[in-house]
């Protein structure tokens, strides 16, 4: 049972494409597991279309049509980066992890070989190249019974739950949660005895660890994505 959902203003950013890609992908993730959000987001999917709907005509100029028309043929500047245009979905090549992620993150993580860097004992860290300057997107995963580092964030640091459960001060979170932690917020979440736990993380600034000075951030190890 999913307790923890996008907030409304999330999702309305998200519908109207407003949101850059890295938190449009968290939402998505979430989407995949959560009925009660699909439905919301369909809901405000079709109420701008009604507002668009309802807007008045604006004057624009004889031109336009051939203009766009030009722009249509001329050359690209460069390759086509899209994550939606890259083709092979299906390489995983973290084969465990293969049938356990949505098949969404597929086309985000399914080109390249993850590379699972470990942080600890029982935290790894792989991060996702979506052509992303704002945010840092990546997979987390802690071992079964593991803790990462106790932090505080800088930014805002978005956690989807793909596989498994873990706990913070908080809470307990399970397979689509959707969490928001902001500035200032500290936690250290840790994994259910049973399973190792595996997230969608997105970072929208460095994290700085609390008290334990000899722990190397694990999340500033990457650039952003
Ligand atoms: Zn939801």
């Amino acid at each position: 049972m999913i307790k923890n959902h996008p907030p409304t203003q999330f999702l309305a950013d998200y519908s109207a494409g407003a949101l850059s890609l890295a938190p449009a992908i968290s939402v998505t993730t979430h989407l995949q597991f959560c009925d009660q959000c699909r439905e919301a987001v369909s809901g405000l999917n079709a109420l701008g279309g009604e507002l668009l709907s309802d807007c008045e005509g604006i004057e624009i100029s004889s031109s336009l049509l051939a203009e766009t028309l030009d722009r249509l043929d001329a050359p690209m500047e460069s390759a086509a980066t899209s994550p939606s245009a890259q083709g092979d979905t299906t390489a995983l090549i973290d084969s465990d992890l293969a049938n356990e992620l949505p098949d969404y993150l597929h086309k985000f993580v399914g080109r390249s070989t993850l590379n699972w860097r470990s942080l600890s004992s029982s935290v790894s860290v792989a991060p996702i190249t979506v052509g992303e300057s704002d945010y840092e997107l990546a997979l987390h995963r802690i071992e079964a019974g593991g803790k990462t580092p106790v932090h505080d964030h800088q930014g805002t640091e978005v956690t989807v739950v793909l596989k498994g459960t873990f706990s913070d001060e908080q809470g307990m979170y399970h397979e689509g949660d959707f969490l928001i932690r902001e500035a200032g917020d500290v936690h250290q979440p840790i994994a259910a005895q049973n399973e190792s736990c595996v997230c969608l993380s997105v970072l929208s600034a460095p994290i700085k660890l609390t008290g334990i000075k000899q722990v190397l951030n694990p999340f500033m190890r990457f650039n952003p994505s």
